[in-house]
């Protein structure tokens, strides 16, 4: 269907385009507006609250750079760059200056200000704070990536750092392991002390076990009692035990959760890469079979995924840790 010209298009556009009403309309978006030097000095504010656009001159003025973050300069730096070259309209986003400590992300406009023969004379520049923009964002990445309970990464953020680490380990002939935990009888808790002592319990489960690893380890929560831990370097599948038997330990002590008292056990699964599988998929596997076979053996235990090395390290003692490095020496 073709649509009709409306009969009050010249008036609308004879009031919209006069200069006080244009203003008026820019006054309203709340933009910030000035005029840079071609070197990029900002030398006057335009203000508009006088129903017409007013250039007021900044008696000591900065370069648009004085305002950027340091993190976002080479960011404005490349859209200068593209202004330049190209002598159209460039936009961006960073942190500018709100005062000495204070920042405000902002989204920026610069556009070329020419004369008659098409030269660039000056650049007009316009911010509009996008802060609350940037804080929904951040919120939301933070909810993709790590779980609200625990404030520990999520099962998406464990998948995509054992990829990393898998990669890393790989190009640098290391060994890594990978523990698989679940509470004992967690249903139990929940039940004899409610659901939000169970959740409490998960808290403060997981700030426990994140005092016993190195800043490079990785704790996650997988959903539900699950949690996995993932020590990206190790010296030797003993050190690994040593870690593991310190967790098992730490959660015996024993849990004061608000107002009660009491006990948990987890079971923990843990596999070594490169020997117990040299994938994601394979060393998941092999880590749930070991976790179950200690909750099939009564809990409250660690299992190795591969015993006959473990059972080793028992009687082999430094042995074992000249086998490992060997044997991946030996990749
Ligand atoms: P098992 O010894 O075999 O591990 O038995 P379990 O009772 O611990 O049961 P399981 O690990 O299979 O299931 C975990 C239970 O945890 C299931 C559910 O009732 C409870 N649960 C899951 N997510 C949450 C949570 O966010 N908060 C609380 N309080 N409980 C949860
Ligand atoms: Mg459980």
């Amino acid at each position: 269907m073709m649509s009709q010209q409306p009969n009050d298009l010249i008036q609308v556009e004879a009031l919209i385009k006069r200069p006080e009403m244009l203003s008026y309309i820019l006054g309203q978006l709340s933009n910030r507006m000035y005029i840079l030097d071609k070197d990029g000095t900002i030398t006057y504010t335009v203000l508009t609250q006088q129903s017409i656009l007013e250039l007021v001159f900044i008696s000591e003025p900065m370069s648009l750079f004085a305002y950027i973050h340091p993190d976002n300069q080479s960011v404005v730096k490349e859209s200068l760059v593209e202004l330049l070259t190209t002598n159209d309209k460039v936009s961006f986003e960073c942190q500018w200056a709100v005062n000495d400590e204070e920042w405000s992300w902002i989204e920026a406009i610069i556009i070329p200000v020419k004369e008659a023969d098409s030269s660039v004379y000056k650049y007009f520049l316009s911010i509009r704070s996008i802060s609350e923009i940037k804080e929904r964002e951040e919120q939301l990445s933070r909810l993709a990536y790590q779980d609200p309970l625990t404030e520990m990464p999520n099962r998406r953020a464990f998948e995509m750092y054992l990829q990393q680490a898998i990669a890393n380990a790989k190009r640098y002939n290391q060994l890594m392991a990978l523990f698989y935990m679940d509470i004992d009888d967690f249903k139990r808790i929940n039940d004899q002390y409610g659901h939000e002592t169970g959740d409490l319990l998960l808290k403060t489960f997981a700030s426990r076990v994140k005092r016993c690893i190195r800043e490079i380890d990785m704790l996650a929560r997988l959903g539900g009692d699950e949690f996995v831990i993932l020590l990206p370097r190790i010296d030797s599948v003993i050190n690994a035990q040593r870690v593991a038997e310190r967790i098992i330990a730490s959660i015996q002590e024993g849990w004061k959760i608000g107002e009660h008292v009491l006990e948990a056990t987890i079971s923990m699964g843990v596999t070594v890469y490169p020997r117990d599988g040299d994938d994601a998929i394979r060393l998941l596997q092999n880590v749930d079979k070991a976790l179950y076979q200690v909750k099939n053996n009564g809990r409250n235990g660690i299992s190795f995924y591969n015993q006959n090395y473990i059972q080793a390290s028992d009687s082999l003692g430094l042995e074992l840790e000249s086998q490992t490095t060997e044997f991946i020496k030996g990749r």
